[in-house]
């Protein structure tokens, strides 16, 4: 199988293939090579999805395999990567066998997913629903002070309006189906080969700018103090405390410390913090419990802290329908399979929160090590999980299932 020898290219181009970097770039060249060698037609839009069709009599309808092709800084080679891979070798394999399908059928190579580069996350598929401001994109700035319209730039890409950002929107996609590595160690524990996920956590980045004042070290006494620095103290243990209280998952990864120096009173630190749960309920109420300790802590200690939702995508349950089909398929081929949730975000939640029938299939991540150089899924994993989606997708575009 070509994927195989194709995951192995794009790992020699390295893991750091961040929105609009030269890593990136080059990648997208790649993926847009493999889709054409397989016979399918392809395009891109303006924030950089690549489109990779085979048209089917049906235009007006597309079945829509969807991954993403940046990763995080040092990542791994299989993230997002091998779903992409996948998705083109199973259309190419399903043209060459049983021609023009029902519906149209195409893989989407998103742009941007795991928000690495500019801190926000879904870039790509968000596009596709309208979800994208211009004039938020224009505020997001890397870690080297380079702003998005910038790094586009630099790679020869033009600006564009809000008029033309809105073309990225679809409204033919009826299904939605991902493959991905699991980067847990369900699979693994098991020797299941194949999973089936069943929901997916919403997921939120809250930045933080707390400002308080700076001052000598030495000569402020305790309680004429406003230290930013301790305030973001007590707010991250808070967070931390919420995903014990609730049972899911917060995380405060990004932090900078202004000044940062030891005998100056800390006087504006930035936090962005990332807090996902299953339950959309519990999801809004860990968001309402920050917001109020965030204000008590303000007024408290005299600071000032600056509140920004950068990303907010709600739970998901994904299509008990598509699922069906995935577990129909993977009986038919002979591998064992299980359900269950999601720990991470993945680009079909965001199809399955505009109301589109979305699966996601997974296959197992070697000791479940992932966002590092060290992840890694086995051949015949991979192999398995390509022929689930290409049996999976054959079935719902030539068999008139929809
Ligand atoms: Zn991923």
């Amino acid at each position: 199988m070509k994927i195989l020898k194709r995951i192995q290219e794009i790992k020699n181009i390295g893991n750091n293939r961040q929105l609009y970097n030269e890593q990136w770039v080059e990648t997208k060249k790649a993926l847009e090579r493999y889709a054409i060698e397989d016979g399918l037609k392809v395009s891109e839009d303006i924030i950089g999805n690549l489109f990779c069709r085979l048209e089917g009599y049906n235009r007006s309808k597309t079945i829509s395999i969807i991954s993403h092709f940046d990763s995080v800084e040092n990542g791994g080679a299989y993230d997002g990567i091998v779903g992409i891979l996948a998705g083109i070798e199973a259309l190419g394999m399903l043209k060459k066998k049983f021609g023009t399908p029902e519906v149209s059928l195409e893989v989407i190579c998103i742009a941007e997913e795991e928000g690495a580069r500019f801190k926000t996350t879904f870039l790509g598929c968000r596009a596709l629903f309208g979800d994208l401001k211009y004039e938020n994109l224009k505020r997001l700035k890397d870690k080297q002070n380079i702003s998005f319209f910038k790094a586009r730039e630099v790679i020869g890409l033009k600006p564009f309006s809000q008029k033309e950002l809105d073309r990225c929107q679809r409204n033919d996609i009826i299904t939605a189906i991902e493959l991905h590595v699991e980067q847990s160690r369900y699979l693994e524990k098991t020797q299941i080969p194949i999973g089936i996920c069943t929901h997916i956590p919403g997921q939120m980045k809250i930045r933080m700018v707390i400002v308080g004042e700076a001052n000598h070290a030495g000569t402020t006494p305790m309680f004429e103090r406003k230290d930013a620095l301790c305030c973001a103290a007590k707010i991250i243990s808070f967070v931390e405390h919420l995903g014990i209280k609730y049972e899911g998952v917060t995380t405060t990864g990004y932090t900078i410390n202004a000044k940062n120096a030891t005998n100056i009173i800390p006087s504006k630190v930035e936090l962005i913090h990332d807090m996902r749960h299953h339950d959309p309920e519990v999801f809004n109420q860990m968001l309402e419990d920050l917001t109020n300790y965030a204000k008590r802590e303000e007024e408290k200690r005299g600071v000032h802290i600056e509140f920004e939702k950068l990303v907010k995508i709600e739970p998901v349950e994904l299509s008990t329908e598509i699922n069906e089909q995935i577990k129909k398929v993977t009986r038919q081929i002979g591998l064992r399979q299980m359900e269950f949730k999601s720990g991470a975000g993945h680009d079909v939640q965001i199809m399955s929160s505009h109301d589109i029938p979305s699966g996601l299939i997974f296959i197992p991540s070697v000791e479940g090590i992932s966002h590092r150089m060290e992840e890694y899924t086995k051949n015949e994993d991979i192999v398995n999980g390509l022929n689930v989606l290409a049996l999976t997708i054959k079935n719902l575009s030539y068999g008139l299932i929809l």
